[in-house]
């Protein structure tokens, strides 16, 4: 029979099962599979929801999802018909990786930068390898340029250990998420901070089990000083490709107080006169590889636009 209804959270899918981690006693801290009433929209881990236990001989054998909690925030990718399917919900935080190694570009940095602007979830940057600084002098430079526009910066190395208790506090009763260019130090840093869970391990067991829909789902994982981790390897190519225009001048946080300000409406921020961008540009408000960087996100998006287009 079911119990009555309680908390829970999703912590992975399993195909058209849901892995939910009981938040309330008797079974509170424990993982079940359940199954989702029909009527309710596409849950992804990180989603809050009412479900109810099925209980046999005072065992939890399974449950069944009733009713999903609002969410704070949704991070969504678009499929391969550019259709937008949300990928896991309640985010906190994201983290941008970069290192001195592989050499940081100004353009991927605002890629993912612009990407969660949009989201409206907070970005925060973590240099990581910092016991290579020393070769690459240049990295701080232009780390201090996204500093400078608000965004925090923490720095590590999972070679030293160097910052990495830092990067544990800034973690706790937050849901985090960790993104950025492959081979900057992802999966180091999150085997550092969970030393439980293997993850590339358990992304190449997952390939060998294909038939058990185990794949590429999004999964929650607790830090064991607090907070929690939401990791799959879509979530840490997070891009942009998918935004309109608009969505991207918004993304650029400090150009928002632009919006609406140059001279024509369709202003292109190009060669218009009256622009408010390039007026901000010439007075040093706004760097100029900024707005370089806004062409180019705005290029790539419009490439991806007319390969939509033919594909349908
Ligand atoms: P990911 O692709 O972002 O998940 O990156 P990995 O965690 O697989 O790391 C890529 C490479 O960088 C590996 O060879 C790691 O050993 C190395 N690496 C990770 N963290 C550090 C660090 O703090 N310092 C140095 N020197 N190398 C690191
Ligand atoms: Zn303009």
């Amino acid at each position: 029979h079911l119990g009555p209804a309680q908390t829970g959270l999703i912590t992975a899918h399993f195909g058209r099962l849901l892995e939910v981690e009981a938040l309330q006693a008797p079974w509170q801290g424990q993982r079940i599979k359940c199954h989702l009433r029909t009527n309710l929209d596409t849950l992804v881990t990180g989603d809050q929801v009412v479900w109810r236990p099925q209980v046999q001989d005072d065992k939890l054998v399974s449950g069944v999802i009733e009713a999903l909690s609002e969410r704070s925030s949704l991070l969504e990718r678009p499929d391969m018909r550019g259709q937008m399917r949300p990928v896991a919900a309640n985010i906190d935080q994201i983290l941008l990786v970069v290192a001195p190694e592989p050499t940081p570009f100004a353009n991927l940095i605002d890629r993912y930068l612009v990407a969660a602007e949009v989201t409206g979830i907070q970005a925060v940057l973590v240099l990581n390898k910092t016991d290579l600084l020393d070769q690459h002098p240049q990295v701080q430079a232009l780390l201090a340029a996204y500093q400078a526009l608000g965004y925090p910066l923490i720095t590590t190395s999972t070679q030293t250990a160097d910052g990495l208790q830092n990067l544990q506090a800034n973690l706790v009763d937050k849901v985090s998420v960790f993104v950025g260019q492959s081979g900057v130090g992802k999966s180091s840093l999150i085997n550092a901070l969970l030393p439980d869970v293997d993850l590339k391990v358990s992304e190449l067991s997952t390939q060998t089990r294909k038939g058990v829909h185990t794949t590429t789902t999004a999964r929650l994982f607790h830090f064991p000083s607090g907070g929690q981790l939401i990791d799959s390897p879509g979530i840490r190519e997070f891009a942009l490709w998918h935004m309109d225009a608009q969505a991207i001048f918004y993304g650029f946080r400090e150009f928002r107080p632009l919006i609406g300000q140059c001279k024509f409406r369709n202003c292109s921020h190009q060669q218009e006169p009256g622009c408010a961008l390039q007026a901000a540009v010439d007075t040093g408000k706004i760097q100029a590889s900024r707005v370089q960087s806004y062409f180019h996100i705005l290029a790539t998006a419009n490439e991806y636009a007319h390969l939509q287009q033919r594909l349908q």
